[in-house]
């Protein structure tokens, strides 16, 4: 089937029904919100000089990462790998390289496995079914290309689109899950898209849920659709009703080994499914030792989904002559050719001038 088929046939299934909030005029919340986002959208790289490859690393990179975090590693990414053959040939160590601080590396070695995938293939995806048989690419990702990037008639549901639904037509239902709510609105969201501009139309929604409608503090006075929103005045801020994951603590213990200009790191194996092949400060379980007594020298605590990590760096000296093949003695004026778990090498450029005070 053409591309030009496969868009009328998916035009022709999309669903005629109204929204379920009897307010919204389907017509007028597609022109308000058009209206709204011709004049307000951010001049972000990727809608200032559109193009699919563009958009795919685009939305790889926006998964998990604040667009304010991603720009500056898209533009670089952009320099070393401006289209998909060139990522495609790019060796691995140099695309983790350049992932390096934005985590979630499974997205990298995806983009990296997908880019390979695409040169290859004589027939390119232009549905989001055939977006979703690459790597990396779920139905989110999927409608988002292939609408943004082939105009085709397919609504995103992210967590910024299912806020703005609920509170349009100020749903109070508890859902279990995100999973549970993107489930319950993607109709919604499907009787909402303009087939027309469906790229445009998907990004204005995604751009009113991050700068209006925001989470905590939602911009009613200002908003384009106040005249569609049933829940304006009835406390918007507390909608969706989304079950969370109770907060669980975890505590790691980190070793701080540096000897004559080196450092010992623990390099995860290439077989692991998180941070595979990335450097990393050593636990005391790698050198087959006790945690030290005494105070750490450092006391980090970050936050990764429902999990908040609390790790603690003690000094130590190793005469362990035979160290693990995980282990690593890396030349401190080597550090930045090698990739480090981004936390990592944050406390690492930290520690490091107040280790050479002490020696002073
Ligand atoms: Fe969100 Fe308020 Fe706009 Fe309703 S009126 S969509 S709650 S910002």
């Amino acid at each position: 089937m053409i591309a030009n088929e496969k868009l009328k046939v998916r035009r022709n299934t999309l669903p005629s029904r109204p929204m379920s909030a009897p307010s919204v005029n389907r017509q007028q919340f597609q022109k308000a919100l058009a209206d709204w986002y011709d004049t307000n959208q951010r001049a972000l790289p990727w809608r200032t000089q559109p193009r699919l490859y563009r958009t795919v690393v685009s939305e790889l990179m926006a998964q998990q990462t604040r667009i304010a975090t991603m720009l500056p590693y898209f533009e670089r990414w952009m320099i070393r790998f401006p289209d998909f053959e060139s990522l495609a040939q790019a060796p691995e160590d140099a695309v983790l390289k350049h992932w390096e601080g934005l985590g979630y590396y499974s997205r990298a070695r995806n983009l990296h496995k997908l880019a390979r995938s695409y040169v290859a293939l004589e027939t390119k995806p232009g549905t989001p079914e055939e977006w979703q048989a690459l790597p990396g690419i779920g139905p989110y990702t999927a409608a988002a290309i292939s609408s943004i990037a082939q105009n085709y008639p397919a609504a995103v549901v992210d967590g910024n689109v299912v806020r703005i639904l609920a509170r349009l037509e100020d749903n109070r239902r508890e859902f279990s899950g995100n999973a549970e709510a993107v489930k319950a609105f993607t109709p919604n969201a499907e009787t909402l898209l303009n087939p027309e501009k469906p790229g445009d139309h998907n990004q204005a929604m995604m751009e009113l849920g991050a700068t209006i409608c925001t989470k905590h503090n939602p911009l009613c006075t200002v908003c384009p659709v106040l005249q569609h929103c049933r829940s304006a005045a009835n406390d918007p801020a507390e909608l969706p009703k989304i079950r969370r994951k109770a907060t669980e603590t975890v505590e790691i213990d980190r070793l701080w080994i540096v000897c004559s200009e080196k450092i010992l790191l623990h390099r995860i194996p290439l077989t692991a499914t998180q941070l595979a092949g990335q450097y990393e400060l050593p636990r005391p379980a790698d050198l087959g030792i006790q945690t030290p007594t005494g105070k750490p020298i450092a006391q980090r605590t970050r936050a990764i989904t429902h999990r908040r990590i609390r790790e603690k760096i003690h000094a130590c000296k190793t005469d362990n002559k035979k160290l693990s093949d995980t282990l690593h003695w890396i030349e401190i004026k080597e550090l930045d050719a090698i990739t480090l778990s981004g936390p990592h090498r944050r406390w690492i450029e930290e520690l490091l001038p107040k280790h050479a005070q002490a020696k002073v």
